[in-house]
């Protein structure tokens, strides 16, 4: 899959692309990553790329011709790609959207600065803006990087069996259970006695149960939104009827 991400700070993602399993997957031919400075594809001595904004105000707006320099550049090597915006303004990016985006040909990721782009570049050359939550960053170049790293790891091949995302949270819409690894015991603390029991259908077993459990404790949210398995819902029933026994 390619990746392009369209930035005033291209050097950000030099270190984003060489480390863990960024780098495996690069090395690996999985993905194929590009940088491209938006002021390279600025016009005149000082290569300008932001201006006052129309109608006055604080802040500047980046101009709209460098960003669709850039762009045209990153399209002749990707040219069915979708060019997402990052922006507090867009669709909230969650694993689903992951999901989805790891199917694609290409992503080309234009992240912005200052009071943001030219609406005129978003209306005619942006597929869709995308933002990492409802807070506002001084840049798109953490949420592109937050995209990138969250959709690479769901492109087949990319994880080892070792690190699958099969189980991982959000996966089938429940946290996922805790891990544990050596030593057995800390401060007093063991490891659950089963995880040490070599059986493995029984581990599979409290893996599934403790999921479950830890989904109402900590995102209760997810589990309404859940259609329960039968099997998970005999298992609320009886924790209810344990909390009930307990408060009399
Ligand atoms: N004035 C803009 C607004 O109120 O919608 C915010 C601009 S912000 C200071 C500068 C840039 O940071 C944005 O153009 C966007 O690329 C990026 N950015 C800020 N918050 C973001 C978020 N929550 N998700 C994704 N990108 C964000």
């Amino acid at each position: 899959m390619k990746f392009c991400v369209l930035t005033l700070f291209p050097e950000l993602f030099d270190p984003f692309w060489n480390h863990g399993i960024i780098r495996r997957a690069v090395q690996g031919q999985k993905i194929n990553p590009a940088t491209i400075n938006i002021r390279d594809h600025a016009k005149g001595r000082h290569r300008v790329t932001d201006d006052r904004p129309y109608g006055g105000g604080c802040g500047m707006v980046m101009k709209p011709e460098p960003l669709a320099a850039a762009l045209a550049e990153a399209k002749k090597g990707m040219p069915s790609a979708t060019t997402l915006l990052l922006s507090p303004q867009g669709k909230r990016f969650d694993q689903p959207l992951a999901q989805s985006l790891a199917s694609e040909e290409g992503l080309i990721l234009v992240c912005g600065r200052y009071e943001g782009v030219d609406e005129r570049f978003v209306d005619l050359h942006v597929d869709g803006e995308i933002s990492i939550g409802d807070f506002v960053l001084t840049g798109g170049e953490l949420g592109a990087m937050v995209v990138i790293d969250a959709v690479v790891r769901l492109i087949p091949g990319v994880l080892g069996n070792d690190d699958s995302a099969g189980s991982d949270t959000f996966c089938d819409g429940l946290v996922e259970h805790a891990h544990y690894t050596r030593p057995s015991t800390v401060d007093d603390e063991p490891v659950p006695d089963v995880l040490l029991s070599g059986n493995h259908q029984e581990i599979e077993r409290w893996r599934r149960e403790t999921a479950l459990m830890r989904t109402f404790m900590k995102r209760p949210d997810l589990l309404a939104q859940r259609e329960l398995s039968p099997q998970e819902r005999e298992l609320l029933v009886k924790w209810r009827r344990d909390i009930d026994r307990l408060i009399g």
